[in-house]
C-alpha cells in the first residue's frame, strides 16, 4: 500500500541511519561543543559524507535526488538523539532548494555539489532589525552599477554566518518603470569587502551563533543574483516553505528526545512506593505531549508531502500549520519533562533546560507563532487582517 501517512521502508531505513549516527555523537557532545562556543563540524562533516545533508538536492549535482520529506527525516533524528543541527534549515533546505529550482546553470554547479555534501555551507538573510516579522518593510538595497551590483542595509539574527562560505541574502532592487522596490535574492561570500558581521550574545545552547550583519555598498558580480529579477517574491516563497517544515522537524526533535528522557526517568525514579511515572499527575501530561508530538508530525509530513509534489499554495498553509503545531508541542513537551526530573531537570548532566530556550526558537522563529495565527486567520478563515 502507498500513502504519505505510512512511511516507506526507505524513509525508515533513513531515519534508523540517521539515528544511528546521531546516537554516536549523542547529547553530551553536542551540548559540551555548544557550551564551548565550539562548532559541531565532526558530526556535519561525517553527515555530509554519507548524503544525509544533501538528500533533498538533485542527483546531478550530488544531492540524493529525495525531496523536503527526507530531508526533514535527517533533521528530526538528529535532534532526536540530542544534535538538533540547525543550519539544515538554512544551508541545503532554504539555499539548496532556491539555488537548485531558481539557480543558473553555474550557481549550481558552483554551490550545490558542496551543499550536498557538506564541504560548503551557506546562511540565509532576510531579518532586519526595523522590519522584523513584516519583510515588506525590508530596506537592504541592491542598485545596478555599469554591470555590478551594490548591495547595502542591515540584517539581524543571522544564523551561522562565521561557519558559512556566503549568505542568500534577501534584499529588494528598483524597478526600472515604477520605481517600486522588489525582493531579489543574492549569494554574497563572505569575505567580501564590505560584508561585516558581529555576533549576538544569545541565551541559547546551541552548535550556531546568530550574528547582525553590516552590508555597505558591497559590490556584486552580475551573476551574484539568484534567479529572475522579476520573480523574487515567487522564488523567495519556494524556500520559506521548506524553512517552515525544517523548522517544525527542528522542534519535534528536540521534543521527542526530552519526551524520552522524561519518560525514562518517570519509569525508574521513586520517591514513594511506586515509579513516579505512576502518578497521573505526570503520566497524563507525558501522555498528552506524546499525541501532540505525533499530531504535528503529521502535519508536517503533509506539508512536505505537498511540498514535494510540487504545490506550493498548499504546502504554504500545511507549512505554517505544522511549524506553528511542531513548535507549541516542542514548548509543552520540553516544560514537562523539565518539571518530570525535578531539580534534575535543571541541572546540565541531564541536559534538559537548555532545551527550554531552544524549543522558544521554534515559536518566534522563522516566522513567529502569532504571524501564523493570523496567516491562517486571514486566509483560511478568510477573517479581516488586523494589521
Ligand atoms: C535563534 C534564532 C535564529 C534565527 N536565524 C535567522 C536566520 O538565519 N536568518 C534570518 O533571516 N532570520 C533569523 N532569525 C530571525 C527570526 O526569523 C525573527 O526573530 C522572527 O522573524 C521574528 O522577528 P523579530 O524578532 O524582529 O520580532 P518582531 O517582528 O519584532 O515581533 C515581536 C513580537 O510581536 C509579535 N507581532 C509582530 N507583528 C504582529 C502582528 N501583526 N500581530 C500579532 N503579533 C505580532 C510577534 O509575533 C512577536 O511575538 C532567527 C531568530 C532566532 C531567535
Amino acid at each position: 500500500m502507498s500513502s504519505p501517512l505510512i512511511e516507506s521502508t526507505e524513509r525508515q531505513a533513513l531515519r534508523r541511519a540517521v539515528g544511528d549516527l546521531a546516537r554516536r555523537y549523542g547529547p553530551a557532545y553536542f551540548q559540551a561543543k555548544a557550551r564551548a562556543g565550539e562548532a559541531t563540524d565532526e558530526l556535519w562533516a561525517e553527515a555530509g559524507k554519507l548524503g544525509y545533508l544533501g538528500v533533498n538536492l538533485p542527483t546531478e549535482y550530488g544531492g540524493g535526488g529525495a525531496g523536503i520529506a527526507e530531508l526533514s527525516i535527517v533533521l528530526e533524528e538528529l535532534g532526536t538523539a540530542g544534535c538538533p543541527l540547525l543550519m539544515l534549515i538554512v544551508s541545503p533546505a532554504i539555499c539548496g532548494t532556491v539555488i537548485a529550482r531558481f539557480g543558473t546553470e553555474q550557481q549550481k554547479q558552483q554551490w550545490l555539489p558542496g551543499l550536498a555534501d557538506g564541504t560548503r555551507r551557506m546562511a540565509f538573510g532576510i531579518t532586519e532589525p526595523d522590519a522584523g516579522s513584516n519583510s515588506h518593510r525590508i530596506t537592504t538595497v541592491a542598485r545596478r552599477d555599469g554591470e555590478d551590483w551594490l548591495l547595502t542595509g542591515r540584517k539581524v539574527f543571522i544564523s551561522g554566518v562565521d561557519r558559512a562560505d556566503a549568505v542568500l541574502f534577501v534584499g529588494r532592487t528598483e524597478d526600472a518603470t515604477t520605481g517600486k522596490l522588489k525582493p531579489a535574492l543574492f549569494i554574497v561570500p563572505r569575505d567580501t569587502p564590505g560584508f561585516e558581521y558581529q555576533p549576538i550574545p544569545m541565551e541559547l545552547v546551541t552548535a550556531e551563533r546568530q550574528f547582525q550583519v553590516f552590508l555597505d555598498d558591497v559590490r556584486l558580480p552580475a551573476d551574484a543574483l539568484v534567479g529572475d529579477e522579476n520573480a523574487g517574491l515567487l522564488q523567495l516563497f519556494a524556500g520559506l516553505n521548506p524553512e517552515r517544515i525544517m523548522t517544525a522537524a527542528f522542534s519535534l526533535g528536540i521534543a521527542r528526545q526530552a519526551l524520552a528522557t522524561a519518560v525514562e526517568y518517570a519509569k525508574t525514579r521513586k520517591v514513594w512506593d511506586t515509579p513516579i511515572g505512576a502518578h497521573q499527575g505526570l503520566a497524563h501530561p507525558l501522555a498528552q505531549c506524546a499525541i501532540e508530538v505525533e499530531l504535528a508530525r503529521l502535519m508536517m509530513q503533509k506539508a512536505a508531502h505537498l511540498y514535494d509534489a510540487g504545490d506550493d499554495v498548499a504546502a504554504g498553509e500545511a507549512a505554517n500549520m505544522a511549524k506553528y503545531a511542531a513548535g507549541e508541542a516542542a514548548c509543552r513537551t520540553v516544560d514537562q519533562a523539565v518539571q518530570t526530573l525535578g531539580g534534575n531537570g535543571l541541572t546540565q548532566e541531564y541536559g534538559l533546560a537548555a532545551l527550554l530556550t531552544a524549543t522558544r526558537v521554534g515559536r518566534v522563529a522563522p516566522v513567529s507563532r502569532e504571524m501564523i495565527l493570523n496567516y491562517v486567520a486571514q486566509h483560511t478563515l478568510g477573517l479581516p487582517r488586523s494589521y
